[in-house]
């Protein structure tokens, strides 16, 4: 459905619709910081709804309930991005579910949640993007909007760095060097409108020392992770029987939080994202600074990238489509 969508706009240069699910998706895991069995239905929601989470386990009116995911919204940053409203709910790693809605450009959705906390599944976008793939979306009578990115907003922290550029499609590069033997120095290049970036990406799983595990259930968190959820190293082993599912796994993790926290924007980003050694907390600076001038990024109706490899497919599905 997505993708004929995307063929049909982009073999006419037509204007991309606003999307939202085809039909409610459930899902139903443990969260990995209380450890707790937590319910969720993503369901379909109209043009310029956005996304919103409902605290379906909270009594009160929508005031009480409802939380926008907006980047000015993130009440906290540590291990996991939350988003909070004014009556003080809150709801707590939503990264990955944020990054597969990105990825599959669902624009619109409303999510009942009956916790704090979204499930963290295998510890990757993975079975949020089966789940929706496997049932599809619906196109709405309502142009997609994006922020095209004017002028670069960069935030430096010792040598983490985030930067937001402008730029064509939405290109990201990230890169980590970690001290330890299994990680080490990784750097990857991707563009969130590229079809292969739901393979290539949204499966990459998170991942954790074991030598932290200790300290983080003492401090109240991480009291669900284990191999089912994240790849655990210990030293130069890693400890989950199957490996890796690649070999650069981690960095292409980092770039999965990245295009999730970046979703936070409201809109589709149009431009570039550079991130060295980044994580939550950077991610959100660098897109407050850029949402903050107003000088740096205007709204414009959504368009595919127009590089060179978007341009070549776009020849051949006109020369197919007759
Ligand atoms: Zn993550």
């Amino acid at each position: 459905m997505l993708e004929t969508v995307r063929r049909q706009r982009r073999a006419a240069a037509l204007p991309y619709p606003q999307m939202t699910l085809a039909v409610p998706v459930a899902i139903e895991g443990a969260a990995l910081h209380s450890g707790k069995t937590v319910r969720m239905t993503l369901r379909p929601a109209d043009a310029d709804h956005g996304i919103v989470f409902r605290r379906i386990d909270l009594e009160g009116g929508r005031d009480v309930t409802d939380i926008r995911v907006r980047h000015d919204r993130v009440v906290e940053t540590t291990m996991s991005t939350v988003v909070g409203n004014a009556a003080g709910a809150r709801v707590g790693t939503i990264e990955h579910l944020m990054a597969a809605l990105s990825g599959l450009r669902v624009d619109n959705v409303l999510i009942e949640i009956d916790g704090d906390e979204v499930p963290v599944l295998d510890g990757s976008a993975e079975v949020f993007v089966d789940r929706i793939e496997a049932t599809g979306l619906t196109a709405l009578d309502a142009p997609r909007r994006a922020i095209r990115i004017l002028k670069p907003v960069v935030v430096e922290d010792g040598a983490k760095r985030a930067a937001l550029l402008p730029g064509d499609g939405f290109s990201l590069a990230f890169e980590i060097d970690f001290d330890n033997p299994v990680i080490g120095r990784q750097a990857i290049e991707a563009d969130l409108y590229d079809p292969c970036f739901a393979d290539d990406i949204l499966r990459a799983r998170t991942f954790g020392f074991l030598k932290d595990q200790e300290a983080l259930r003492a401090a109240g968190l991480g009291q669900g992770a284990s191999l089912e959820n994240a790849i655990v190293i210990d030293g130069e082993n890693i400890l989950n029987e199957d490996g890796l599912r690649y070999e650069d796994e981690f960095v292409r993790h980092k770039l999965l939080d990245a295009v999730g926290d970046l979703s936070l924007s409201g809109l589709p980003l149009l431009g570039r994202y550079e991130g060295v050694r980044s994580g939550h907390a950077m991610n959100n600076r660098v897109l407050c600074a850029l949402m903050a001038d107003e000088t740096a990024w205007e709204v414009v109706d959504f368009v595919e990238a127009s590089r060179p490899a978007y341009a070549a497919e776009r020849e051949m599905l006109a020369i197919s489509a007759d």
